[in-house]
């Protein structure tokens, strides 16, 4: 059977606001487009592929189709078209089905370039009832109880919610039934809102309507975009990272180790015969950790946060350093991924103290303790640090908004 794919993407998105089509924004692995298109090529079943865009040959189209690699794989052995649309969805519909006639194939499934989230069983079913009912449509019983209203806003009806039905895409049909009806609503000069519409005007057969989906949405708005991205975003995350900031982070400090002064290393006091140096209390972990996250937040260090000129940071307590200088980074919209710091001590041993400092680290984040990792090195007696006369700390984050 000649199974023919029309994806709809000629439009403006007007209401997106932004510069980039909306079946152009990324998307998984891919692009908005890209993916509606995939759910269509995985079940194996799609003969050629006509994509109605802007051009034709359209090479932002092109692109946009081939982002993911999967898509130019699944179809190396299927005709894949660009062609131009119309000023209207029915006269792009009309112009993709007016390229095919010469394909005749036995039915056309119609899908919105805009509708990424179908499901390959969704494909199948539409499939499956077109060939039984030479028409058939997904579609939702509407969640919302529904009014029919007149032109000045008051309700005229109520309706049977029951009875109603919210369709979708992709819409199948017999590929020359639809073609017909398409042709005579051309020569009737006569706009319909969807192609269902088209085929029961012209038809005697009636569309069957099945179970939709309900993540197969349709992005309308830049808002979609968003929270959809955000509602799928550890799939997203896990595929390769599109849409997700990723920020990394770098600190270091170096503090002397003297006597007189307490040794307090990411919160912990540890006792020792000598303890950092410094205007604070010294605590270099946290310090290069303030720096890491003020960095990778690109909002300053610590320097510019708290000049060590300033006397009312003498003494002052790192923890509180850390935490005003996180509440901006959160503010800045930022989660922490995690902290990794790397911590050269010639002694006294830390790893008896590390559960402790991770302990304390992360609940000056706010964070899971799993977070936080922190290690320390000897200098193996070389240098300043190997012959206990500082120590030294390097921190490195992830941050994501
Ligand atoms: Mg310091």
């Amino acid at each position: 059977m000649n199974i023919a794919l029309i994806i709809v993407a000629a439009g403006s998105s007007t209401r997106m606001g932004g510069k980039i089509k909306k079946e152009y924004l990324s998307l998984n692995n891919g692009t908005v487009l890209s993916e509606a298109a995939l759910s269509f090529l995985k079940t194996k079943k799609i003969s050629n592929v006509t994509i109605v865009c802007p051009k034709d040959k359209d090479p932002d189209a092109q692109k946009a189709f081939y982002s993911n690699p999967e898509t130019r794989l699944l179809t190396q052995n299927i005709p894949v078209s660009f062609i131009k649309g119309g000023a209207s969805r029915q006269e792009s519909v009309f112009n993709a089905l007016n390229f095919l006639q010469t394909e005749k194939p036995d039915i056309v499934l119609i899908h919105d370039g805009a509708r990424p989230f179908l499901t390959s069983e969704l494909v199948e079913a539409t499939i499956k009832n077109t060939v039984k009912y030479n028409a058939s449509v997904p579609a939702l019983t509407p969640i919302d109880t529904q009014k029919e209203i007149d032109e000045n806003g008051f309700i005229v009806r109520h309706l049977t919610r029951k009875m109603l039905s919210a369709v979708q895409t992709p819409q199948g049909f017999s590929f020359e039934k639809i073609f017909t009806a398409h042709q005579k609503a051309r020569i009737d000069g006569k706009e319909y809102t969807d192609d269902t519409e088209i085929f029961d005007n012209y038809n005697t057969e009636k569309t069957f309507v099945f179970d939709g989906e309900e993540k197969n949405k349709k992005i309308t708005y830049k808002d979609d975009v968003n929270l959809l991205n955000e509602n799928s975003l550890c799939e997203i995350n896990s595929k390769s990272g599109v849409s997700k900031m990723i920020r990394t982070g770098l600190g270091y400090d170096k503090h002397r180790l003297v006597e007189n002064r307490r040794l307090i290393i990411g919160g912990v006091e540890i006792p020792f015969e000598k303890g950092e140096d410094g205007h604070s209390d010294g605590d270099a972990v946290l310090h290069a950790v303030t720096d890491a996250v003020l960095g990778a937040a690109h909002l300053g260090d610590i320097g510019s946060y708290f000049p060590d000129t300033d006397p009312q940071y003498k003494n002052a307590d790192s923890k509180n350093l850390l935490a005003f200088a996180w509440k901006d980074v959160k503010n800045a919209g930022f989660n922490l991924e995690n902290l990794d710091i790397v911590l050269i001590l010639q002694s006294p041993k830390f790893l008896p103290y590390r559960n402790a400092v991770i302990k304390s680290i992360a609940e000056i984040l706010e964070v899971p303790e799993d977070k936080v990792f922190i290690k320390a090195k000897t200098a193996e007696h070389l240098g300043d640090a190997g012959n206990g006369l500082c120590l030294e700390v390097y921190a490195s984050c992830l941050l994501s908004k």
